[in-house]
């Protein structure tokens, strides 16, 4: 959820800025129940290979230490929270998180299986996480009112929920999310009175 990828941004998604309160909310629940965040972000070299100057399809976006490449103002980003940055080398494209990073390890090594996916867009960087998850071992939910996409092709952004479902993702609302992890306790540290 960067500011290129919302209206007045470089590489706008049509509305993308309305999932930010969903996916707030989101982040607040998982807060609260102490389970841990990530957020992934486009941070390209200036001579990016995705770049049309570069021969690539897209204007330059997302430039590392610019406006363009912050988080969304808006979007609750917890001090906790852990920034994985991508596409940091400009010969390499990475719509996924997991490309050229270490989010597999630290996914690990915060003991998750289970990752619940939103932002932007859908049918490139949530599509190729939610793949990546998959082939990582991670059961993947995808938060599809936490979603938009590019749509370069009209029904681009439903083919890759499609694709997602039929390698196993699940579509799941904000509000399933928030309801799951709402119900998960974290362990007490008060013993309960006898
Ligand atoms: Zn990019």
């Amino acid at each position: 959820m960067q500011r290129d990828f919302c209206p007045g941004g470089a590489l706008a998604v049509k509305s993308g800025d309305r999932v930010v309160p969903r996916l707030n909310r989101v982040i607040t629940a998982f807060t609260k129940a102490s389970l841990p965040i990530f957020f992934t972000r486009d941070w390209h070299p200036r001579n990016h290979v995705s770049f049309k100057e570069q021969g690539g399809i897209w204007p330059p976006h997302c430039v590392m230490g610019t406006a363009g490449a912050e988080f969304h103002p808006k979007l609750r980003v917890p001090r906790e929270a852990f920034v994985i940055s991508k596409g940091t080398k400009a010969d390499l494209e990475a719509y996924s998180g997991f490309q050229g990073t270490d989010l597999e390890k630290r996914l690990k090594e915060a003991g998750v299986r289970e990752v619940f996916l939103g932002g932007l867009a859908t049918d490139y960087c949530i599509k190729e996480t939610s793949l990546n998850a998959l082939d990582a071992g991670l059961k993947v939910k995808v938060l599809q009112d936490c979603v938009r996409g590019v749509n370069r092709r009209e029904g681009d952004s439903e083919l890759a929920l499609r694709e997602a479902v039929a390698r196993g993702a699940r579509l799941v609302t904000s509000s399933h999310a928030v309801g799951l992890v709402t119900r998960v306790r974290k362990p007490s540290s008060k013993p309960r009175p006898a």
